[in-house]
């Protein structure tokens, strides 16, 4: 292809709501062209990298049996009120629904675990059939509450999304790690260095759940991680094993002390000559169902601070925010500072994090301003709370295995796997005849690649300060022949025959055989990033061509036949 005809609109300056290198660096080269906050147009060179990561990632799921096939993006509430998640979804308003003109409701799909669930039931009748690893690669459509990042963070985009179906947890192990295996090997593949992580499994729990995370310093996501153990998680999930408390002793007889304007975990340690591993502070957050809402308190050791996708996880709510003041107020009749567990009232859901389980003599809030309680026995002074793991791990603590240290990192998502087991069989009542002739539900995994984040997550990888480096394999073209002055014959002869030896020799090759100063054409092919560029100039007359690696810039001078050689060499090693 020529880039003559290939539409290649470069811009000078980045876009101005573009605040990380890959999306200015996609913007600027016209990879993407944005349509409306977090909906993109694909331009024809984005469309080819984003066709090489789907089939690298279709070739990969074909090669562990999955099967692909092609579900309506359009979705009767119907289905999702049978799951239970149409209020949930939408309350989270992350749905887009709408109507038909006969005034049925809809939303545009943002995964498929419904309509799956349902071919699953109508098409599996028997164990026989089983198992099976169905997928698709489509347009998600969600209205994220801060689409940002270009494709990071899209409102439409373009996901790899499977779903598998398992007699029984066995077979659904098996299905897991088929699909581990082909994320690994279509990610790596991709040019990508990723670590896969310990995600939280939401209300489902228990069951397993991974994501894949490419390291950068853009990402969205914390991951924690050991490096003796190989341990690493989502620090949404992640545990740790945190400093030892003191031992707090027999029960002693509660006290309440005068803490004149003493509020804080650090004003108390200095008041009390107590560490702050010996406090309880009282977290009160507002918590938020699809029918209801209600306020948590939440005890945490003073050194600890909590986890909000573990509360809300613990809660099944679809959310949990700090209360306001005016709540802190009307729940503990105090000032903001000096909440506890003594006296709350009922409607108060009590919550305490596991490092308290057992623990004695806590020093606390009274629910009395200007006041702290010493000597808290919990179940003792207040309602015995119900224990949990609540608790945020930090970089620096012991890794759950107590391997070593955790480390800190940020990380892309740009997959997930998890184990659904029957949450939706059961709900939907999706059910095969097993073995012994009586009806069971599905035992499911599902499955998720972010085609268009994967895509824009290389270039986060790979670029320098003046443009892209794509990955061989994803790159919209692995070579481009530029003729530097399409005014001299003997460099768009050279150019020409070049071009073809490498068509020829199987390359995806492309010219540039626009008329573009030299100086132009050069920073706008370091900004496209083709993989390795031979360039066509004034040492055509003497046989004497230029061989550049895009990576390192570090340009070879060789004869026609060497240059040609040397680049076929190069895209090569880049393809594996
Ligand atoms: P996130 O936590 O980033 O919002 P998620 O956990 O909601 O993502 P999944 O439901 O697991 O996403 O979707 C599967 C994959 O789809 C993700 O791993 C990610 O790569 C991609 N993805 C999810 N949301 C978006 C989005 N808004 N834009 C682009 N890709 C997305
Ligand atoms: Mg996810």
């Amino acid at each position: 292809m020529r880039l003559s005809k290939l539409h290649v609109v470069t811009l000078r300056d980045d876009p101005a709501d573009a605040e990380i290198p890959s999306h200015r660096l996609l913007a600027r080269a016209g990879y993407i062209v944005k349509v409306a906050s977090g909906l993109y147009t694909y331009g024809p060179l984005m469309w080819r990298t984003l066709r090489k990561v789907s089939a690298i990632v279709r070739s990969e799921l074909d090669r562990e049996g999955a099967l692909e096939l092609m579900m309506p993006i359009l979705h009767p509430k119907e289905l999702w009120t049978r799951s239970g998640r149409w209020d949930r979804y939408v309350a989270e308003g992350i749905l887009f629904t709408l109507k038909d003109s006969k005034g049925g409701e809809f939303c545009l799909g943002p995964t498929h675990e419904e309509v799956i669930t349902s071919y699953a039931d109508q098409t599996v009748t028997s164990y026989k059939q089983l198992p099976i690893n169905l997928y698709q690669i489509q347009d998600k459509f969600r209205d994220e509450v801060r689409p940002r990042y270009g494709l990071m963070r899209g409102r439409e985009f373009i996901m790899m999304d499977a779903y598998s179906f398992d007699a029984d947890e066995e077979g659904l192990d098996a299905s897991y790690k088929a699909m581990d295996r082909a994320y690994r090997a279509a990610f790596s593949r991709c040019g990508l260095t990723f670590r896969s992580v310990q995600a939280d499994a939401g209300a489902i729990g228990g069951a397993g759940s991974e994501e894949f995370m490419v390291i950068a310093e853009a990402g969205e996501d914390e991951i924690l991680y050991c490096e003796e153990s190989g341990y690493a998680a989502n620090v949404e999930k992640a545990t740790s094993i945190p400093a030892a408390a003191p031992d707090g002793g027999e029960p002693r007889e509660l006290e309440k002390h005068s803490t004149p304007g003493v509020k804080s975990v650090a004003e108390l340690e200095e008041f009390f000559h107590l560490p702050a591993a010996a406090m309880a502070k009282t977290v009160l957050y507002s918590a938020t169902w699809p029918d209801r809402e209600a306020v948590v308190a939440v005890l945490m050791r003073g050194d600890l601070d909590v986890n909000e996708v573990k509360l809300a996880g613990a809660l099944d709510c679809l959310a949990v925010t700090l209360a306001d003041e005016e709540t802190i107020r009307r729940v503990t009749g105090a000032e903001v500072g000096f909440a506890g567990p003594i006296g709350l009232p009922e409607e108060v859901i009590l919550l305490a994090d596991k490092t308290l389980e057992g623990r004695t003599n806590l020093l606390t809030g009274c629910n009395e301003t200007d006041f702290h309680c010493l000597n808290v026995n919990l179940g003792r002074d207040c309602p015995r709370p119900t224990f949990h793991d609540l608790r945020l791990a930090r970089p620096g603590e012991r890794s759950p295995d107590d391997a070593g240290e955790l480390k800190q990192a940020r990380g892309i998502e740009v997959g997930h796997i998890f184990k659904l087991g029957t949450k939706y069989s059961a709900a939907m009542d999706a059910t095969f005849i097993a073995e012994d002739g009586k009806p069971r539900p599905f035992v499911m995994g599902c499955y998720g690649i972010g085609i268009s984040r994967t895509a824009q997550a290389a270039v986060e990888q790979n670029h320098d300060e003046k443009g892209i480096i794509w990955p061989v394999p994803i790159a919209p073209f692995e070579a481009v022949v530029a003729i530097v002055d399409v005014k001299k014959s003997e460099q768009v002869e050279a150019g020409e025959r070049a071009y073809q030896a490498l068509l020829d020799a199987g390359i995806d090759v492309c010219l540039d055989d626009r008329r573009l100063r030299a100086g132009a054409k050069f920073k706008d092919l370091e900004l496209l990033g083709f993989p390795v560029q031979f360039t066509a100039g004034r040492g055509a007359g003497e046989d004497r061509f230029e061989v550049t690696p895009r990576a390192n810039g570090e340009r070879e001078e060789l004869p026609f036949d060497q240059a040609v050689a040397r680049v076929i060499e190069l895209v090569q090693a880049g393809r594996s």
